[in-house]
């Protein structure tokens, strides 16, 4: 498998994912992408040795074929009857929407497609939906402490000579946080990371006036290329 192989395999799932899309069949496009999502691991790790350019593009597209997937689950969840009144549900496709917005727009640096920012648009549509009927929102940003390692190298972050957001070889390099430990936290009107909303319906008033919040989430961890755990 070289480059060039693997892209033309990648534009004709892809064609397929539309299509599928377009009809509304999201699990077959879900499985579809699963296809390339396999074949993207087999090229990073498997025994059929690809070269690095190879691996960094099945990088690529593993994690853009990984966002279209999400986006699938989020239309899969909004075709359920009782979607609108779901609060469960709405914190559901609240995430997924920005780990698909995330994966799309990594992505589109490196595969351009219109149909990217069509998705885009879509997902920007779904988002003021969702502030419509949770009203303003605000989020939960915690202060960790906690050392910080290299993915690819797994050394001291500081001391390694890879930068977070590059491919080598088929890693994405990240600060990857370990030995967390929570020191505070605060509601924030701009987070760092959106997914930890404060959904009105996980807060209320108690008595005297205390503000009390129930399973709220504070931090999630999130990857990019997480396929390549599964
Ligand atoms: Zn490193």
């Amino acid at each position: 498998m070289d480059v060039e192989q693997l892209e033309k395999i990648a534009n004709s799932t892809f064609e397929r994912w539309v299509s599928l899309c377009r009809q509304e069949k999201h699990s077959l496009a879900k499985d579809e992408a699963q296809t390339l999502i396999g074949l993207c691991v087999e090229t990073i790790g498997g025994q059929n040795e690809a070269d690095s350019e190879t691996k960094n593009a099945a990088l690529e597209l593993g994690i853009l074929f990984r966002g279209l997937q999400d986006f699938n689950t989020v239309y899969e969840l909004i075709k359920s009857s009782n979607y609108e009144l779901d609060d469960a549900q709405i914190e559901k496709v609240w995430v997924l929407l920005w780990d698909c917005k995330d994966r799309v727009k990594f992505s589109k640096s490196h595969y351009a497609n219109a149909v990217l920012n069509i998705l885009l648009e879509k997902i920007k549509l779904l988002e003021k939906q969702i502030d419509e009927y949770a009203g303003s929102a605000i989020y939960t940003s915690a202060e960790i402490d906690c050392s910080v390692i290299c993915s690819v190298c797994r050394a001291d972050y500081r001391s390694c000579d890879h930068f977070a957001g590059q491919i080598y070889n088929g890693h994405l390099c990240s600060r990857t946080p370990i030995d967390l430990r929570l020191v505070n936290f605060a509601a924030v009107e701009l987070p760092e990371d959106p997914r930890n909303r404060l959904w009105p319906w996980k807060t209320h008033e108690a008595e005297r006036g205390d503000l009390v919040l129930e399973n709220c989430l504070i931090l999630r961890s999130f990857r990019l290329d997480d396929f390549l755990d599964k």
